[in-house]
């Protein structure tokens, strides 16, 4: 039987040599500075590399340095991100961004204190960067890590509770190789991603199958253990699409979205919530704020039949959202919004439901 200290040397050798063989040249491994590596793990957070590779990409072209980042206006980084979701990220690498420029002359730092001070970057982006690249030694822990992890050491410790988050990251620093960080974090990244697959792991190529001990008890599948469920709450968004008639062509109502909310940043219709219960059309048209809306407006004809309705799942909530014409001549007063030319919609950073809505009726 192999000592603890032997195991973990093995594992680092198997995997560092698979990691050569057969990691994908994704573009931020390719040419790899500190910018590249913040802006493809803020993207990739919470998206898969596919969705995520066009955006890095758009990123670099539109920001090809960490100043231009820095420089850019909040919109153009919204409007980038469209699509994307969890648009708090978004604004985050833009402050970042600034905090780089001005307290580090755009470079970013290679402490782990100092990088806890840019917003957004949490431990993982924080060991992503140090490691990756810098190549200091520091671990760094993602979803894949976890499940590598909790299957080759067959831990039953849940890894969505910060008891259980401390037990692999100290197992992540014991086991990092502290001769090649960058090569082995993204190593069990990607064992994660391509070989030790959530469902139906592919232990037959593993390179460090004949150390993992789920493998040997049979209960890959099962691992890794998450303590709970997240409620998913109802949330109901009737939204009005105003179109305004005019000599210049058709114009609508928009505004920013403020706020703590989601898509905070980002534009929308007029908007009516009923919170996590449906509102009849009747009931809808009878609240406060329709009626504030349809006295700004000049010979109004409301459509009670939605033009669309969609239903959009986030982390926590399960949104059911409408769409509704309104028609009218003109403004009697100037409404709480933007008005603007329906052409122009695209040049405006919209939540993804809002366009999934749009495409239902073109
Ligand atoms: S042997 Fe199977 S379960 Fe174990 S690490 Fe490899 S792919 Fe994952």
């Amino acid at each position: 039987m192999l000592s603890v200290s032997s195991l973990y040397r093995s594992i680092q050798t198997e995997l560092g040599a698979w990691y050569d063989a057969y990691h994908r040249p994704l573009p931020w491994r390719q040419a790899v500075s500190a910018y590249h590596v913040l802006l493809s793990e803020v993207i990739l957070q919470q998206t898969r590399v596919e969705q995520g590779m066009g955006y890095y990409h758009r990123f670099i072209e539109a920001f090809p340095s960490v100043e231009d980042l820095a420089q850019a206006s909040e919109d153009e980084v919204l409007l980038l991100w469209q699509g994307l979701g969890y648009y708090s990220r978004g604004r985050n690498l833009r402050r970042a961004a600034q905090i780089i420029v001005s307290d580090y002359g755009g470079e970013l730092p290679r402490t782990p204190e100092e990088l806890s001070r840019l917003p957004g970057v949490g431990p993982y982006t924080r060991g992503a960067i140090l490691s990756f690249a810098y190549d200091l030694p520091y671990p760094t822990v993602d979803g894949n890590v976890y499940r590598v992890l909790s299957r080759l050491f067959a831990l039953s410790d849940p890894i969505d509770t910060p008891a259980g988050q401390r037990v692999y990251w100290a197992l992540a620093e014991a086991l990092l190789d502290r001769q090649h960080p960058s090569r082995h974090n993204q190593g069990l990244i990607e064992l994660g991603a391509l070989v030790c697959l959530p469902r139906r792991p592919r232990c037959g190529e593993c390179p460090v199958g004949d150390y993992c001990e789920a493998r040997r008890q049979g209960v890959q599948e099962q691992l890794p253990i998450k303590q709970g469920r997240t409620r998913v709450l109802p949330r109901y968004m009737n939204y009005f699409l105003v179109r305004i008639e005019g000599e210049g062509g058709t114009r609508c109502l928009i505004r920013r979205r403020q706020g703590r909310d989601i898509w905070h940043g980002l534009y929308e219709y007029p908007l009516i919530e009923s919170g996590e219960e449906p509102l009849s059309v009747e009931v809808l048209s009878e609240t406060k704020d329709f009626a504030q809306l349809i006295a700004c407006l000049r010979s109004p004809r409301f459509h009670p039949v939605p033009l669309a309705t969609h239903a959009h799942r986030l982390s926590h909530r399960q949104i059911y959202a409408s769409l509704f014409l309104i028609e009218c001549a003109g403004l009697t007063s100037t409404p709480d919004y933007q008005v603007i030319a329906e052409e122009e919609q695209s040049s405006y950073a919209f939540p993804v439901l809002i366009q999934r809505l749009l495409d239902k009726i073109r």
